[in-house]
C-alpha cells in the first residue's frame, strides 16, 4: 500500500497542461494572474485635492495661526470633483475646491475647510500650509510603465480595484479546472428528505462543493447515483464529458456494492493507485482518463473532506498555477497523550491553543471517520506520521490549518 507521501507524489507528479483564458476582472478573484499588468497611465492622472477646502498659495498663508488669520479673496469659481479649473490663482486669492478636483494653476496647497471662516467675499485662514499639503500628485499611486501586478500572483480584491482604475475590464488568468461531483450509495437521501432507518442524507456532495467554492472553483453537481453499474457508468461518462476532475464519493471500499473502481476501469480509466496507508481515507482511489483526473473518495464524511484537503486541493492548486499547494501548516505540541496505531499516517482533527509563542493541539473528541462534527470543531489536521505510534503529551507534529 502507498504511503501518504507516495500517493501525493503520484497525484502531483501528473503532467498538467495549464491553459489560459481572458475573463472579466470580477471573475478573476482568487485565481492566478497569467500576464503582467503594466500601467499605461499615471494614477492619479492629475494633481488633485485630498480634502474639501481652499486651494491656496503657501506663500500667501505664511504666519497664519489660530490667533492671527490671513485674509484671501475668494474667486467666484468653485471646483467640484470632475470639473476642470479655468482660473489660476494670483497672489492674495483662493478658490473653493472639493476632494478629487484638479488643483488650479499656481496653487501649491489646499487648506482644509475646518481651518477657515468665510467672511463675505473673502476667506479667513487660521493655519499655515506646507508645500503640497493636501495635494495628491499626478502618478503618486502608479506611474506609467510601472509593473503593477505580476504574472503568477493570486488575484485579491485590491488587485481587481487596481485593474478597474487602470481601465482593464478583462484579464488573462490560468484556466482553473471544472470539477464534477457524484455521490454514490443506495442509502443516500436528498437533503430535504426525511431520515429513516437505513438511510443517510448526502452530505459529502455538499462538503465537497463547499470546499471547491471556497477555492473559487467551478463545480458541477451530478447528484446521487445508486450502486448500480449501468447507471453509475452513464453518470460517470456524462460527468467526464464536462469536467476536468471528477470526484466520486463512496463505493471504493471492499463492499459487495462498491462498483466505482471497476466501473471506472471498465470505461478505460487508468488506475494510478488504490488504497493509501492512512486514516481516515484508506480506500482512496486515483485514476486518469485522458487528460482528466478522477478521485474515488471513500464515502465516510470525514474521509471525503480530509482526502480533498490532502490530495484534491493540492492538485487543483497546481492546475491553477500556484506554487504553494498545501494549506499553511505549523509545528504544534500535543496538549495530551493521543492513542495512535503505529504503521499508518493518522490525520487527527485538532483544536489549536496558543500559549506564549507556542501552539498546542488537542483532540476535537471522538475521531471516527463518520464524525463530521470533528471537522466542524477542527482548527487543523495534525499529521501523526506512519512510524510515530502513540503521541505523547508535548511531542511536536505538523498541523495543517483549515480555517482563516
Ligand atoms: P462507502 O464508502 O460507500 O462504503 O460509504 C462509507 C460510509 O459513508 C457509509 O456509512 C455511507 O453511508 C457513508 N456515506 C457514503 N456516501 C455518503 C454521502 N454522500 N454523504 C454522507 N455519508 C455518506
Ligand atoms: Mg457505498
Amino acid at each position: 500500500m502507498l504511503s501518504v507521501k507516495e500517493a501525493q507524489d503520484k497525484v502531483l507528479g501528473c503532467v498538467l497542461e495549464i491553459s489560459t483564458v481572458k475573463v472579466s476582472i470580477l471573475d478573476s478573484l482568487s485565481l492566478v494572474l497569467a500576464e503582467d499588468l503594466i500601467s499605461k497611465e499615471d494614477i492619479p492622472l492629475f494633481d488633485n485635492s485630498a480634502m474639501d477646502g481652499y486651494a491656496v498659495r503657501v506663500e500667501d498663508v505664511k504666519g497664519a495661526d489660530e490667533s492671527c488669520a490671513v485674509r484671501l479673496t475668494l474667486l467666484s469659481e468653485d471646483i467640484s470633483a470632475g470639473e476642470v479649473p479655468t482660473q489660476k490663482i494670483s497672489p492674495g486669492y483662493c478658490i473653493l475646491i472639493m476632494t478629487g478636483a484638479p488643483i488650479p494653476e499656481n496653487c501649491n496647497a489646499v487648506v482644509m475647510k475646518e481651518y477657515t471662516v468665510k467672511d463675505g467675499e473673502s476667506i479667513l485662514v487660521f493655519k499655515e500650509c506646507t508645500e503640497g499639503e493636501n495635494i495628491r500628485y499626478r502618478g503618486e499611486d502608479i506611474k506609467r510603465g510601472d509593473m503593477v501586478l505580476r504574472k503568477g500572483k493570486k488575484i485579491l480584491p485590491a488587485d481587481i480595484g487596481i485593474m478597474a482604475s487602470l481601465g482593464v475590464s478583462k484579464i488573462l488568468i490560468n484556466r482553473p479546472p471544472v470539477v464534477g461531483i457524484i455521490a454514490t450509495g443506495d442509502e443516500l437521501l436528498e437533503i430535504d428528505k426525511k431520515l429513516e432507518v437505513g438511510k443517510v442524507r448526502d452530505s459529502n456532495s455538499y462538503s465537497l462543493s463547499a470546499q471547491l467554492k471556497e477555492m473559487g472553483i467551478e463545480y458541477i453537481r451530478y447528484g446521487i447515483v445508486k450502486d448500480e453499474r449501468k447507471v453509475l457508468e452513464e453518470k460517470i461518462l456524462e460527468a467526464l464529458s464536462e469536467s476536468n476532475i471528477l470526484l466520486l464519493s463512496g463505493g471504493v471500499s471492499m463492499g459487495d456494492y462498491d462498483f466505482v473502481k471497476e466501473t471506472l476501469i471498465g470505461i478505460g480509466a487508468e488506475l494510478v493507485f488504490w488504497r493509501v496507508n492512512q486514516k481516515p481515507g484508506k480506500p482512496l482511489a486515483f485514476l486518469k482518463y485522458g487528460d482528466k483526473f478522477i478521485f474515488g473518495l471513500p464515502g465516510n464524511p470525514v474521509s471525503v473532506m480530509v482526502c480533498f484537503e490532502m490530495y484534491v486541493r493540492p492538485l487543483i492548486k497546481k492546475m491553477m498555477g500556484y506554487n504553494d499547494l498545501f494549506r499553511p501548516s505549523l509545528r504544534a505540541r500535543a496538549s495530551h497523550d493521543f492513542k495512535n496505531k503505529i504503521g499508518r499516517t493518522n490525520f487527527a482533527r485538532v483544536i489549536l491553543d496558543k500559549k506564549d509563542d507556542e501552539y498546542f493541539f488537542r483532540s476535537t473528541g471522538i475521531q471516527g471517520s463518520g464524525i463530521l462534527t470533528s471537522m466542524v470543531k477542527a482548527d487543523g489536521i495534525a499529521v501523526f506520521p506512519e512510524d510515530a505510534g502513540d503521541i505523547k503529551k508535548d511531542s511536536e507534529v505538523e498541523v495543517f490549518l483549515l480555517k482563516g
